[in-house]
């Protein structure tokens, strides 16, 4: 086994919240000054190949796609209808679910 691996092992066992450990990493992140944050990327990008900064933006997109809640596909989340009715519909779900509910 290598550092690599150990290290990947040690992840999937850590018995710690992700929560928590996000909360962590950003407190950790916003507190290093400028040379520390340089050698937080490039630790993350030896690990992950990605950057601090780039693990956000990937996160960020994460949290803009959405489900609709009728056919369970993902969209992005500005084509899914989640104020108008109690379930967050795509524009199909909601063309059926009109005509199923004015009927
Ligand atoms: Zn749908």
């Amino acid at each position: 086994m290598n550092l690599a691996e150990v290290i990947k092992n040690e992840m999937n066992n850590d018995d710690e919240c992700s929560e928590k450990v996000t909360i962590q990493l950003l407190n950790l992140y916003e507190r290093a000054t400028p040379s520390e944050k340089s050698i937080i990327n490039e630790l993350l990008i030896s690990l992950t190949g990605w950057s601090f900064d780039s693990l956000l933006e990937k996160l960020e997109k994460e949290q803009l796609v959405a489900t609709c809640s009728l056919c369970g596909l993902n969209f992005d989340e500005t084509e899914i209808n989640m104020t108008d009715y109690d379930l967050d519909l795509c524009e199909k779900c909601e063309e059926k679910y009109k005509e199923n509910h004015s009927s």
